[in-house]
C-alpha cells in the first residue's frame, strides 16, 4: 500500500484528462475523464479514447508501475485501488486488475476472468468498509463509447459520501 498522494483535480475536466495523459504518454490508450463539461463533450471523449488501438497500455499501466503518483487506498497482489483524479462523489475510487489479460473492458470478459471479476467486486465492498460508506455506495462498471468508457482497463467506480440519484445518466 502506498500514500503516494495526488491531489484531486476539481477543476479538470474530461477533455483536461485526456490531453495530459496523451501528452504525458503516447503510449497510454484511451483515457480522459470526468464531466464538467457538457454531456457532448463527456461523449466525443469517449469516442476519442474508444478510438485507440483496443489492447494498448492505459494510463492505469504507468499508475501500476508505479511510474506516476496515484492515491493508492488498497494493494494486494492482483488489484490496485485509488482515488479517482477527477472524483464525482466525495469518495470515488477506481478499483483495476494488476494484469489486465485481455480485459479492456467488461464486454470482453470471458470464463477465464470469473475469478478477477469476483475479486474486483469483494474489494469494491472491502474499499467501501474502509472508507466508512456504511450507508451505501454505488458501484460503476463503464463499458465502450455508449458507455462513455475512457480508460480501456477494466475498471470499477467505487462512489459514495452523497445520496445517489437514479436513474444514473
Ligand atoms: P471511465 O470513464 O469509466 O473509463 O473512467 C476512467 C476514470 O479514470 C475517470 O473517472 C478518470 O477520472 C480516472 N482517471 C484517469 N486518469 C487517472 C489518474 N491518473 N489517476 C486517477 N484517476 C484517473
Amino acid at each position: 500500500m502506498s500514500n503516494d498522494v495526488i491531489k484531486p483535480h476539481k477543476t479538470a475536466s474530461r477533455i483536461q484528462v485526456l490531453a495530459s495523459h496523451l501528452l504525458t504518454s503516447n503510449s497510454n490508450s484511451n483515457s480522459n475523464s470526468n464531466s464538467c463539461l457538457s454531456m457532448a463533450s463527456e461523449k466525443e471523449a469517449a469516442l476519442a479514447a474508444a478510438s485507440a488501438p483496443a489492447d494498448s497500455p492505459t494510463i492505469f499501466d504507468k499508475i501500476i508501475n508505479k511510474e506516476i503518483p496515484a492515491n493508492i487506498v488498497f494493494e494486494d497482489e492482483q488489484v490496485l485501488a485509488f482515488r479517482d483524479i477527477n472524483p464525482q462523489a466525495p469518495t470515488h475510487i477506481i478499483i483495476i486488475p494488476k494484469v489486465k489479460d485481455g480485459l479492456t473492458g467488461l464486454s470482453q470478459a470471458e470464463e477465464r476472468h470469473y475469478e478477477i471479476l469476483g475479486r474486483l467486486l469483494h474489494t469494491a465492498k472491502l474499499v467501501a468498509k474502509q472508507e466508512g460508506l456504511d450507508d451505501g455506495f454505488r458501484i460503476v462498471i463503464n463499458d465502450g463509447p455508449k458507455g462513455c468508457q475512457s480508460v480501456y482497463h477494466i475498471h470499477v467506480h467505487l462512489l459514495g459520501g452523497r445520496q445517489m440519484n437514479w436513474p444514473a445518466g
